[in-house]
């Protein structure tokens, strides 16, 4: 009998090592973080959600921080609000080093001190973070925040934030001159290219695909400090766009950290398309870990010629 418990336990320890997927154990911990967005958050964070675990790959937690002030308020209703507000902030401390990566759907209130000296560590000594869309329009006076984003949007950014990051004739350029960072002209559906074939997240993926209809975002500025570039856009003055082919896909290097930037995903309309979600699940993997095991889908999944589109369920 003994020795049948030794070689149950050994065998379930040679399981767990050299084939974790059958015990789940090798699913990354990641942490969505939002609650307060110039957009949707509501929306898009189960989309995010779904997209991260049916890859298989991710164990996804969600964490919200309390509201922002409404739109207006009678002055009796604002020194309650900020009194509730205080103590709700008060309370919200993730713990980051509990996760392999964080994802930023957030674009609100300074978080306090401490969440935000925790956030800094937490990614310098090799935490990995996602920044989804809006998220990049945060924090415009947080000089870590926007080294990690390497260029964002709104929020009074102007030259003095850095440049603007366009790819021309080839190659990656950095662009200071002067004007505000940030815009987009109508939502349409655009092809994203992809400009570092070579880089985990991309390697083996087409080339081009039509992305689902969505904001281009343009004019980004920040640091820009040890950034990548792995995927454009070609932002169409017909489409009131700036005639140059736009970052979309990033990476940065934080530190010992590494952040996968994605400027896509304005509302659920625009995540849609297998294209935007296979390079979402490949870039929290690679800024989880640093490699990518996810495969790509077939060719014809992200086509040039057509939206190819994978439905998350029905809310229930
Ligand atoms: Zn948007």
């Amino acid at each position: 009998m003994k020795t049948l418990q030794i070689f149950l336990s050994a065998g379930l320890i040679f399981l767990t090592f050299s084939c974790p997927s059958l015990l789940g154990a090798e699913k990354l911990k990641a942490l969505i973080v939002d609650g307060q967005n110039n957009h949707s958050w509501a929306t898009t964070t189960p989309v995010l959600k779904w997209i991260l675990e049916e890859s298989g790959r991710f164990a996804v937690d969600v964490s919200t921080t309390p509201p922002g002030a409404p739109k207006r308020m009678l002055p009796g209703q604002k020194a309650e609000f900020e009194k509730t507000s205080a103590a709700l902030w008060a309370k919200w401390r993730p713990n980051f080093s509990d996760y392999d990566v964080i994802v930023a759907n957030y674009a609100g209130d300074r978080w306090p001190d401490e969440v935000r000296v925790a956030f800094e560590r937490y990614v310098r000594n090799g935490g990995g973070l996602v920044i989804f869309h809006a998220a990049d329009n945060a924090f415009p006076d947080w000089p870590e925040f926007n080294e990690m984003i390497g260029v964002g949007g709104w929020g009074g950014r102007n030259e003095k934030s850095g440049p603007m990051i366009r790819w021309r004739d080839g190659k990656i350029v950095r662009d200071e001159s002067p004007g505000p960072g940030g815009t987009h002209g109508p939502q349409h559906e655009y092809v994203v290219e992809i400009r570092d074939a070579e880089h985990p997240i991309t390697k083996g993926l087409p080339k081009r695909w039509l992305h689902a209809i969505d904001e281009l975002y343009s004019k980004l500025r920040g640091p820009a400090k040890n950034l990548t570039v792995l995927a454009t856009a070609f932002a169409d003055p017909a489409k009131r766009g700036t005639g140059e082919h736009e970052p979309m896909l990033m990476t940065i290097a934080y530190g010992k950290g590494r952040v996968f930037h994605d400027a896509l995903g304005h509302a659920p309309a625009s995540m849609v398309d297998v294209g935007f979600q296979v390079t979402l699940a490949r870039g929290t993997e690679w800024a989880a870990t640093g490699k990518v095991t996810l495969p790509a889908p077939k060719p014809e999944e992200m086509s040039a010629d057509k939206v190819v589109k994978r439905e998350p369920p029905p809310k229930p």
